[in-house]
């Protein structure tokens, strides 16, 4: 599929997948519905990585088959005023730290939503945050939540043109001042036993400097690894990333970012190889994968 990596001896008898989303938080699939896909897809070792929440795990069933799970979160904060996306990988959920963490977040996921729903009435979208507290029945309220009601509200066409109008950079419903502060997220996750790990590093939009600014200042907040392979990702920007992996001194990992079923190359498991002479990130774990 990608002839230009070299494939690890490891990345050809497995696929890991340490990046996606339950119901629990804006993906779509219940945690065993998850799990059975990626045991479909081919995964062999999954990562759950909600947004602020650790809701999958509890009363988790039995991962099926051989399938080995990786206990995760995805922290949203912000570095100076870009939002950023880290994910604790290897924690353990029932943790003090990961308790704190996990209310902190919701109790700044509530506040925001609040002015998420007030931003939008200005501009005469009404009734937003209660139709977006309906589509995340009961779990924590996030943009894409938002967005459904936009468009089952008949306001936009798709989720996307929701974003691109509404919730996107710079938008109306583009709140994030609450969020942990960076040095506080990597705190928890490290405390929680976890390696902290900057998700989807291209997703920010910075200059390669900025970027590698961001890599200095989360190395030093006590951030161990970045994601190399990420979905929405071409060969050339996965082979740069490895680059920047290695240079900066980092364990690499790779996740699909997978919410829904249909959403193209953000398919469970379908992501491109690990890189060479990247470290992997999953070597780090208690467990290890076999
Ligand atoms: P939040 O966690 O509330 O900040 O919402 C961010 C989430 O919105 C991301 O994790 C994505 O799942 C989703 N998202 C971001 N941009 C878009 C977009 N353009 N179209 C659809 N979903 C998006
Ligand atoms: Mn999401
Ligand atoms: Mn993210
Ligand atoms: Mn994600």
């Amino acid at each position: 599929m990608c002839p230009e990596y070299s494939v690890s001896d490891l990345s050809i008898s497995s696929n890991i997948d340490l990046h996606s989303h339950t119901h629990c938080s804006d993906g779509a699939l219940s945690p065993a519905a998850l799990m059975a896909r990626a045991v479909d897809n081919g995964v062999t070792t999954l990562a759950i990585t909600d947004h602020d929440t650790v809701d999958a795990f509890d009363g988790l069933p039995a991962a099926p088959g051989s399938l080995q799970l990786v206990r995760g979160i995805e922290f949203s904060t912000t570095w100076g005023s870009v939002g950023i996306h880290v994910l604790g990988l290897d924690i353990d959920p029932g943790s003090p730290a990961i308790l704190e963490g996990v209310s902190h977040q919701a109790a700044a996921r509530e506040r925001r939503a609040e002015r998420i729903g007030a931003n939008l009435a200005k501009l005469g979208v009404e009734g937003a945050l209660e139709g977006a507290a309906h589509h995340a029945a009961g779990s924590n309220i996030g943009r894409p939540h938002f967005a459904r009601h936009l468009v089952d509200a008949g306001i936009t066409d798709s989720m996307e043109t929701a974003f691109k109008k509404y919730l996107g950079d710079g938008k109306a419903g583009d709140v994030r001042e609450s969020w942990a502060s960076m040095s506080q997220v990597v705190d928890w996750i490290r405390a929680a036993g976890g390696i902290a790990v900057l998700a989807h590093p291209l997703a920010y939009k910075l200059t390669r400097t900025r970027l590698k600014r961001l890599l200095n200042d989360f190395i030093e907040a006590g951030g161990e690894g970045m994601e190399v392979v990420s979905g929405q990702q071409n060969e050339q920007q996965t082979r740069s990333l490895g680059q920047l992996c290695r240079d900066m001194g980092l364990l690499g990992s790779r996740g699909s970012d997978f919410h829904a079923p249909g959403q193209g190359w953000k398919e469970l498991g379908a992501v491109a190889p690990m890189p060479e002479r990247v470290s992997p990130v999953w070597e780090r774990f208690r467990q290890p994968p076999a």
